[in-house]
C-alpha cells in the first residue's frame, strides 16, 4: 500500500469477537482485561501470547496507533508514549542498557533533550558528547575515542535545518555496535524513513506532525527487532502509556498526514523562495535551497519534491527588541512554541529552544539574534506571505 492509503488504514478495522468491524478504532478505556479462560490470561501475563491484561502493558486503542507508526516508518514494533519526552527517555534507556555509558550526540538538538540528558542520564554515568553530526571525520573519531553505545541526532536539525547522513552514521554505529536513535519529529515518516537507512530506534514527538492539530501531547518509539522488547519491557515497568483518548486523537490526526504534510511543504518551498527575495530579510535557511551545506544528503534521503515545512529566517538588522516588535505584528500567523500544526507557527529560538544557551554558545552554533523559524501550516501561501510582509515592514 502507498503511503496515501496507510496514513488511512493500517492498524484500524479490528473484527471483534461478534464479527462486527467498527470503521474506526474504539476508544478503549478498560485498564483490565479477562478472558473465558484463566489460562489464557495467565499465558498474556507471562508474555508468552499477545493480549491485553492491564493497561500500563498495551490496550486495543494504542495497539492500533503503534500498528501504523510500526507501518508507518517499517519497524519492527512501535511504543505509543504520553509525551515525545518520554519517547526519548524510554528510547536512550532502552539502548543503553546492554552497552558502554556512552552517547555521541549532535549538537543541534531540542534544548529539552540537552537538559534529559545532561541532568537526567549523565549523573548515572552516562558520558554525553556533543558533536557537530554532520561532519563524519568528527564523528568517526569521536566513535573511535569514547566507544559509544549510543549515536544519537535529530533528523532535520533546529534551527538551522542540518540534516545528517544517517546511512553514514548507521555504518559508523555498527562498528562500535552503537545504537542509532533518530528524532524524526521534524521529518514525519512521509519526508524520511531512518530504519531503512540503518537507524535502530526512530522517535516522534506525536504532538507535532503525526496528531498535527495542537491539541494532542504524545510520543511514539519505533524501533527494530533488536530493540523492541527491550523498549517494550522498559515501559511495562516505567508505565510512560499514552491515554486512550490522546492515542484516539493521534491516529484521527494521521489519517490526513499525507494531505496536511504535503501542503505544508508547498507552502514552506514558496515561503522560502519569497522570502530569499524579501529587502527585509537578511537570509533564508531551507532544505531546498541548492547551496544547502548537506544538499547531497537530502537529495538521496527525503521523498522526491518535498523538503520539509520548517524554515528559519533572519529579519534584516534587528536586534531582539526588534524581533519581539515584528512578532506582536503578526496578525494570523500564531506566534507560538510548537511546529506541525495545521496553522502557521513562528518561534524566536532565542526566546525558546535555545533560552537557556548563553549568547557566545549560540553564536558558535551559528544562531543569531535576528533568527526566527516558521513552521509552515495549510493555509492558502498568500495569506502566510501577507502576514509576514506587514509584520516586516513594521519593523523595517
Ligand atoms: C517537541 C519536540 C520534542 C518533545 O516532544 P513533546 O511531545 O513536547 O514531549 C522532542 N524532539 C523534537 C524535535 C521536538 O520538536
Amino acid at each position: 500500500m502507498n503511503f496515501e492509503s496507510q496514513v488511512v488504514h493500517a492498524g484500524d478495522r479490528k473484527r471483534q469477537r461478534s464479527g462486527a468491524v467498527a470503521s474506526t478504532t474504539p476508544i478503549s478505556l478498560a485498564t483490565t482485561y479477562f478472558y473465558e479462560s484463566a489460562a489464557k490470561l495467565d499465558r498474556i501475563m507471562g508474555n508468552e501470547e499477545p493480549g491485553f491484561s492491564y493497561a500500563r502493558y498495551t490496550n486495543p486503542t494504542n495497539e492500533a496507533l503503534e500498528e501504523l507508526a510500526t507501518r508507518l516508518e517499517g519497524g519492527f514494533g512501535s511504543l505509543a508514549t504520553s509525551s515525545g519526552m518520554a519517547a526519548l527517555q524510554i528510547a536512550f534507556q532502552a539502548a543503553l542498557v546492554d552497552r558502554n555509558h556512552s552517547i555521541v550526540v549532535s549538537n543541534a538538538i531540542y534544548g529539552a533533550t540537552v537538559e534529559l540528558l545532561d541532568k537526567f542520564l549523565a549523573p548515572f554515568e552516562v558520558q554525553v558528547n556533543y558533536i557537530d553530526i554532520c561532519n563524519l571525520d568528527a564523528v568517526e573519531k569521536a566513535v573511535a575515542k569514547y566507544q559509544p553505545g549510543c549515536i544519537f541526532l535529530e533528523a532535520i536539525s533546529n534551527p538551522l535545518l542540518r540534516v545528517g547522513n544517517i546511512r553514514e552514521l548507521a555504518r559508523l554505529a555498527k562498528g562500535c555496535d552503537a545504537a542509532l536513535i533518530v528524532d524524526s519529529t521534524f521529518a514525519t515518516p512521509m519526508l524520511l524513513r531512518p530504519l531503512d537507512l540503518g537507524a535502530d530506534i526512530v522517535v516522534h514527538s506525536a504532538t507535532k506532525y503525526l496528531a498535527g492539530h495542537g491539541d494532542v501531547l504524545g510520543g511514539l518509539v519505533v524501533a527494530n527487532e533488536g530493540l523492541h522488547e527491550t523498549v517494550r519491557a522498559l515501559a511495562r515497568i516505567s508505565g510512560p502509556a499514552l491515554g486512550p483518548f490522546e492515542s484516539y486523537l493521534t491516529m484521527r490526526g494521521m489519517k490526513t498526514l499525507a494531505l496536511r504534510f504535503e501542503r505544508q511543504c508547498q507552502n514552506a518551498k514558496a515561503l522560502a523562495c519569497w522570502l530569499a527575495q524579501h529587502s527585509g530579510v537578511e537570509r533564508v535557511y531551507y532544505c531546498a535551497d541548492p547551496n544547502h551545506p548537506d544538499a547531497d544528503v537530502i537529495r538521496e534521503s527525503f521523498a522526491p519534491g518535498l523538503f520539509g515545512a520548517i524554515l528559519s529566517f533572519e529579519i534584516r538588522g534587528a536586534d531582539k527588541g526588534k524581533v519581539l516588535a515584528f512578532m506582536d505584528k503578526l496578525g494570523m500567523i500564531v506566534p507560538g512554541t510548537s511546529l506541525g500544526d495545521v496553522h502557521t507557527l513562528l518561534l524566536y529560538p532565542q526566546m525558546a529552544s535555545h533560552r537557556n544557551l548563553s549568547p557566545k554558545m549560540r553564536e558558535r552554533l551559528g544562531i543569531r539574534e535576528n533568527l526566527v523559524r516558521v513552521a509552515v501550516g495549510i493555509e492558502h501561501i498568500d495569506d502566510i506571505k501577507a502576514d509576514l510582509d506587514q509584520a516586516l515592514a513594521a519593523v523595517a
